[in-house]
């Protein structure tokens, strides 16, 4: 699955978790896709919000 193929939908939904992860440490929401809760990883200047199912969902970034 190419992770780029995404919708803006699901991006969205991507970065909204991912600030609600970022800023309280949990979120409600829950993929689109298969319903699975998001996950956020931050390593060094980079950043990655996914669905916890392997080879769903993803954004990978720089910087906040
Ligand atoms: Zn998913």
């Amino acid at each position: 699955m190419d992770f780029s193929v995404i919708t803006e939908e699901e991006f969205d939904l991507l970065l909204d978790a991912g600030e609600d992860l970022v800023r309280f440490g949990k979120t409600d929401r829950k993929c689109s896709r298969c319903g699975n809760d998001f996950e956020h990883f931050t390593r060094g200047s980079s950043y990655q919000t996914k669905c916890k199912t392997i080879d769903c969902i993803e954004i990978t970034g720089r910087g906040i």
